[in-house]
Parts: structure tokens; C-alpha cells; sequence
């Protein structure tokens, strides 16, 4: 199983790997910049070839570039749009220079355009940008919180299937889910037929593990620790047994309290009970 966290590329982004060694993962995910800011960081080829070779030692694959966290494609304000697509575009580059395999982003806000007009929007501009081979750009599924799109299984898969873009998929986000409605844990196979019809469960590249500080349906996005949030040891248990249980894992879980070690550890018990 591959399950791991997202580390820091402080002081070179050949350090996330050691860091990620010692959080006991086997994949992970990383930023390419700031991600409350536009500036993405150049990668030379020197450093690229050091943090390839260390994951190739350590057996960390895949990993993935979180895009920066003010991206939204869905917007109807051209400014905001194009600068979004040059932020993007300059992170798939990277994720390309550094043999990493995705990069995950959250589509955006509609703000006030509309959801289907906003999932159009994103479906266009993604058709804009140039994917690099060898790299696939991931959807992230949101919480739903005011007009951001792409919290329902439909909305993802019209982004996933209405764009000129190859090489595009999905990232689930456990949190995201269950804050959005979906309830993996009293209701699983509802959910579960649910991205199985709606969605496809061979779009899902990526899962974000994450446990929910608020209940089901209040479209709040903040990460709790695995098994002690609203979501549960069960829900956990839920996915980690489905056929979805084999997708690489990557969590994003508080940093307060218990660290990632520890949550990396807890999803492996839950994983063989
Ligand atoms: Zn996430
Ligand atoms: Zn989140």
C-alpha cells in the first residue's frame, strides 16, 4: 500500500525525501512554491536529478505537486484567470523537471457566474494548458464551501471528460467528501455506487486522507487527524477495504498534536486490521 504525507521542500527539494522517510511513507506530495502566493520555484536540473535519484532509493513513487492554493479556473474574471493558468502551467514544468507524476489543484470558485458556468469555465481553460508527458493533472474534489465547484462526483467527471486535455484525472479528498455530503461511513456503498456511476473509479489517481473537524453536509474544510474526526476509524476502514483501497494515499493532516508518523502509522492499522 502506498500511503505518505505532504512534506516540505525546505532547503531543497531533494530534503522532502529524507523527511518523508522519516514519517515512514511511501509516496508523497509536495509544494512548488508558496501556496498562498503565485511565485512558483525553478527546479534545476542538478537538484532534480538528486530528489529523483533519492525517491528511486527510498521507493517513494508517486508523488504530487499541490498547486499553489489561489489557482481558480472557474472564475469569469479574465485577470485572475490567466494569471491561474501561468501559476499552473509553471507547476506542471516543474512537476515535469522533477519526474513527479501529478499535480493536484483545486478547480476554483464560480463567484456568482454559476456552478455549471464555473465547471464550464474550468473545463475550458484547462484545454489551454500544455501537460507535459509523463505528468497528469488531477481535479480535487472540494468541501463545497460558498461558490466553489467541484464538490459533486458529476462535476468532477464532466472536468475529467469534457476537456481537450489529455492526461487529466481525479484526486479524492476523504474530508472534502464527507463535508460535501458523502457519507463514508455510515453509507459507503451508496457512495461508493455513486463514484462508480457518476464518476468512474479508474479516474481516481490520488486519494487525500484526510479525517473532518465538522459533520457531514456542512461544506467546512478543516483536516482532523485519522480516526478522531467526524469521519471515523470506520469510514477510514470503509475506503482502505474497497477497490479503492489501493490508490496512493497522501495525507494532509494537522500538524498540531500528532504528527504525521503517527497518521501514516494509524491508516496502515487500518488497513490490516
Ligand atoms: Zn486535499
Ligand atoms: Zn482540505
Amino acid at each position: 500500500m502506498k500511503v505518505g504525507a505532504h512534506v516540505s521542500i525546505a532547503g531543497g527539494v531533494e530534503k522532502a525525501v529524507e523527511r518523508q522517510k522519516q514519517l515512514g511513507g511511501s509516496c508523497g506530495q509536495i509544494f512548488a512554491g508558496s501556496p498562498q502566493g503565485w511565485k512558483v520555484s525553478g527546479f534545476d536540473d542538478a537538484e532534480s536529478r538528486e530528489f529523483e535519484e533519492e525517491r528511486r532509493e527510498a521507493n517513494q513513487s508517486p508523488y504530487a505537486i499541490h498547486s499553489t492554493y489561489l489557482i481558480n479556473l472557474a472564475t469569469p474574471k479574465n485577470d485572475l484567470l490567466e494569471k491561474s493558468l501561468n501559476c499552473l502551467q509553471s507547476e506542471l514544468e516543474a512537476a515535469s523537471t522533477l519526474g513527479i507524476e501529478y499535480v493536484v489543484f483545486h478547480p476554483g470558485a464560480h463567484t456568482g457566474a454559476g456552478r455549471e458556468t464555473g465547471v464550464d469555465n474550468v473545463i475550458e481553460a484547462v484545454g489551454n494548458l500544455d501537460i507535459p508527458e509523463g505528468v497528469m493533472l488531477l481535479f480535487e474534489n472540494t468541501a463545497g464551501k460558498g461558490t466553489t465547484v467541484g464538490k459533486e462526483f458529476s462535476a468532477l467527471n464532466r472536468m475529467v471528460d469534457e476537456t481537450d486535455a489529455n492526461r487529466v484525472g481525479v484526486c479524492l479528498d476523504t474530508c472534502h467528501m464527507y463535508a460535501a455530503g458523502y457519507d463514508i461511513t455510515e453509507d459507503f456503498e451508496a457512495v461508493m455506487n455513486g463514484i462508480e456511476t457518476e464518476l468512474g473509479a479508474d479516474n481516481i489517481q490520488l486519494l487525500h486522507l484526510n479525517d473532518s473537524k465538522h459533520p457531514l453536509g456542512s461544506e467546512k474544510d478543516e483536516h482532523q487527524h485519522i480516526g478522531e474526526g467526524e469521519v471515523g476509524e470506520q469510514g477510514f476502514r470503509n475506503l482502505l477495504d474497497s477497490k479503492l483501497g489501493g490508490v496512493p494515499k497522501v495525507l494532509e493532516t494537522p500538524t498540531d498534536g500528532k504528527g504525521y508518523a503517527d497518521n501514516i502509522e494509524k491508516v496502515q492499522e487500518l488497513a490490516n486490521p
